[in-house]
């Protein structure tokens, strides 16, 4: 791969990453996003982590080939094992699902000691990054959502201090995301209609089973199924 081209997500990533710092990428695979970096004057150095063997070899070739071990080191482990506390400025966890994220944060808490910025990047369940973030006192500084190859990608970007954007209805903010709520793109609204769809659907199952239970289970989907079609300005 040509390390001095990113696809559209990594670069949204890569935009937040601050100036002269010391970046552990979790989860790295191919290390693109690290070389990237390094290649481009971005940074001092990198970690990039890897927990599977196929992924972190493919790191190491990359980085060899890039002729960036001296600013790159890769190393196999869980999450934030592979890092110490006070060793990385910036984390970035990309291309995963948002509740291994946060389990990601979670078990590694005391890594996260002289962290200044996290940049998470979930393919879905963002929902569960926003909730550990407020959790932990993490403010979400900015976001982004962008589409590519047909899919659709959320950025969170979260620093230690500002003040947390929550507002008025934090569950529904918590869900779709204040900015991108505030912002409502094109991309947003294609999202969320999408999810709308796909709860319609869920919707007509529960009515046709007729399980015990399942009243409460339709009115609590109809009321969001109508909160969101609001919420996104949708008929
Ligand atoms: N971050 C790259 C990107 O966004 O293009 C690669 C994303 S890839 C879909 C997810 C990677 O995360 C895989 O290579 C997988 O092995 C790695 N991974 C999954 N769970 C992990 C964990 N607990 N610790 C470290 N890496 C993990």
């Amino acid at each position: 791969m040509n390390v001095e081209k990113l696809s559209l997500r990594l670069e949204k990533v890569a935009k937040y990453v601050l100036d002269h710092s010391i970046v552990a990428d979790i989860g790295s695979d191919h290390a693109y996003l690290p070389c990237y970096l390094a290649v481009n004057k971005r940074i001092k150095g990198a970690i990039a982590g890897e927990i599977n063997e196929g992924p972190y070899q493919s790191a190491k070739k990359q980085v060899e080939e890039s002729g960036l071990e001296h600013v790159i080191t890769v190393r196999k482990g869980n999450g934030l094992a592979v890092i110490s506390a006070n060793e990385a400025e910036v984390i970035t966890i990309c291309g995963m699902g948002g509740q291994l994220i946060a389990t990601i944060l979670e078990e590694g808490k005391e890594k996260l000691e002289g962290v200044k910025r996290l940049i998470l990047q979930p393919n879905v369940g963002s929902e569960s990054v926003r909730k550990w973030l407020l959790k932990e006192n993490w403010i979400l500084v900015t976001e982004e959502i962008l589409k590519e190859d047909g899919k659709i990608y959320e950025v969170l970007v979260a620093d230690r201090t500002g003040v947390q954007p929550y507002s008025g209805n934090p569950t529904y903010e918590l869900l779709l995301g204040p900015y991108l709520l505030k912002e409502k793109s094109d991309v947003f609204r294609e999202k969320w209609l999408g999810e709308i769809a796909q709860w319609t659907n869920i919707l007509k199952q529960m009515k046709k089973s007729g399980s015990p239970g399942v009243g409460l289970k339709i009115a609590e989907l109809k009321e969001k199924i109508e909160t969101v079609k609001e919420l996104i300005n949708y008929g």
